[in-house]
């Protein structure tokens, strides 16, 4: 394996995978020797935007080897990396997200910057390091702040990330608003795949004082017909619960035309959820208007109460 290798999160979304291509990109033409490899399987979106712009896809790993140099993008919990991340030796990180558990025996480098996207902090590190961005990376980058921001909707966006977007479809020759929409519209079709693959998509695992939380999102246009497969998803979700432990399972089906999430919670410390969001769980379920944004609107809340 190469000396150096960079990777996002486990059940990698969009921003996971074009941003550990772009820093790939971006560390090589700063001379380094690194590649790009990722932790599991591509989502639907991940894939239309991967096929559409003629990129290939990372190649899959599942653990490192002892002392193999690592780069982490877009996360930096343990409990979303790699099983033994604790045998790697991280180098570099760039992310948005909140810090948790995170220490090295080493001095690294670290950029966390509180914007919508990991690629928009890569996009001014490409500027900051006076490298041009190529036409295909500019399209990979679109498309993870497309991603994560939902189409510059998601209350996590900041100003910074519909610069880079403007930028970079300036870049790629793609109008952001047309490819975005058919680009999150690929990822809502999840007819073909099972309850276990469905909790499984997009799924983080957080230490919530001592407790073991999974907060799960799935993408749609209809949240209705989504919830007719609500059993399924509960008997998956037991599953997992009694299988590995967790102590709070969060399901959010986030509708992405309309801004809304409908939630099945289900484990334990559900009341915590219940105390959180100040809401009687119906049937397991609750309805969580104007709620899109795992990492800004539900997240932090179950945190404060936990
Ligand atoms: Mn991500
Ligand atoms: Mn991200």
């Amino acid at each position: 394996m190469e000396n150096l290798i960079v990777f996002g999160h486990k059940s990698p979304d969009t921003d996971t995978i074009c941003s550990a291509i772009a820093m790939s990109d971006l560390q090589k033409k700063l001379g380094k020797e690194v590649k790009a490899v990722r932790l599991g399987e591509l989502n639907k979106e991940t894939k239309y935007a991967l096929d559409y712009l003629g990129v290939e896809v990372p190649e899959l790993i599942s653990k490192v080897e002892d002392n193999q140099e690592v780069i982490l993008v877009d996360h930096n919990e343990f409990t979303q990396s790699v099983d033994n991340i604790e045998n790697a030796k991280i180098k570099m990180v760039v992310d948005h997200h909140r810090i948790s558990d995170f220490k090295t025996a080493e001095p690294l480098y670290y950029r966390a910057e509180p914007v919508g996207c990991t690629c928009t902090v890569l996009f001014k590190l490409y500027k900051e390091n006076g490298v041009q961005i190529d036409k295909k990376i500019a399209g990979l980058m679109l498309s993870a702040i497309i991603s994560d921001t939902l189409l510059l909707k998601s209350p996590t966006k900041t100003d910074e990330d519909e610069k880079a977007v403007k930028e970079l479809a300036e870049i790629a020759g793609l109008d952001y608003e047309k490819y975005g929409l058919d680009m999150l519209k690929a990822g809502t079709d999840l007819s073909d795949l099972s309850g276990d693959e469905l909790i499984n998509l997009d799924c983080k695992e957080f230490n919530l004082n001592d407790k073991k939380a999974k907060v799960a999102q799935v993408n749609t246009a209809d949240i209705p017909e989504m919830m007719t497969r609500k059993a399924e998803f509960e008997a998956a979700m037991q599953k997992d619960i009694a299988t590995n432990g967790v102590d709070l399972f969060v399901f959010a089906i986030t509708d992405i035309i309309n801004s809304n999430s409908e939630v099945i919670v289900l484990g334990n410390s559900a009341p915590i959820f219940e105390k959180a969001f100040g809401k009687t769980l119906e049937d397991n379920t609750a309805f969580l208007p104007g709620v899109v944004s795992r990492k800004k609107q539900i997240l932090p809340v179950l945190q404060e109460n936990a």
